[in-house]
């Protein structure tokens, strides 16, 4: 399994190294920005499963990144967790109802970060911590590499199998093509973006044999994305 990418935006240094070591050792990939504009960039870039914010940065706050990661349809869904100097600030997001999925108050343990990300993570995104995943009626057993739709077990070569993995660990994310090419064959593999259509067309046709309907929508101009259950 991928090793879970987490985005720290930070600007107090001792506080991104504190946590860049404590999520590194615990096995995270780690990510550290210092400022706003720099963390929509990196969303975009790096993709990460979740996104640790804090309150008050350079350039644009966190708020507004909070706000305008929710507002665009590809970064939507990302968890966030906000961190705040103080609790007056930890009040006023409860209030302002930005969209984060919990908060912290600084100073914190990083063992209590990650035990928040933990469960931010498994109530948003079990795909990421469990190892059988349900959507509708796909499950993927990802220790045993296995299939079933309307359980009847799907055949899915490896390539599939990762496609699949990652549009399940986001449901209705719409994804590019380069965006896939990097999240599933990596980003030094040198694949054609047409070979990303072939693919998915192999997964499409396999999931089809199982069951009626398509569970992957073909955004036009955008890329592909699972369906919400
Ligand atoms: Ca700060």
């Amino acid at each position: 399994m991928a090793k879970t990418r987490v985005l720290v935006v930070e600007d107090e240094e001792a506080i991104a190294t504190l946590l860049e070591y404590n999520l590194g050792k615990e096995d995270f990939d780690v990510i550290i920005v210092s400022e706003g504009e720099e963390a929509l960039l990196k969303v975009e870039e790096a993709q990460p499963d979740i996104v640790i914010l804090d309150w008050m940065l350079p350039t644009i706050s966190g708020v507004e990144v909070c706000r305008r990661l929710r507002s665009n349809p590809e970064t939507g869904n990302i968890p966030v967790i906000m961190l705040t100097a103080r609790s007056e600030e930890a009040d006023r997001i409860r209030g302002l109802e930005i969209g984060a999925d919990d908060y912290l108050t600084k100073p914190f343990s990083p063992l209590e970060l990650i035990a928040r990300m933990r469960a931010v993570l498994r109530r948003i995104r079990p795909a990421l911590v469990d190892s059988e995943v349900i959507h509708g009626d796909i499950r993927i057993d990802r220790s045993g590499h296995r299939v079933w739709r309307a359980e009847r077990e799907v055949h899915l070569g490896p390539t599939e199998f990762r496609l699949l993995d990652h549009l399940i660990q986001h449901p209705g994310r719409v994804f590019s093509r380069e965006q896939l090419l990097n999240a599933v064959w990596g980003s030094d593999v040198f694949v054609e973006v047409r070979t990303v259509d072939v693919h998915v067309g192999r997964l499409r046709k396999a999931l089809r044999k199982a069951a009626e309907g398509d569970p992957i929508r073909t955004v036009r101009s955008a890329g592909y994305a699972l369906d919400t259950a």
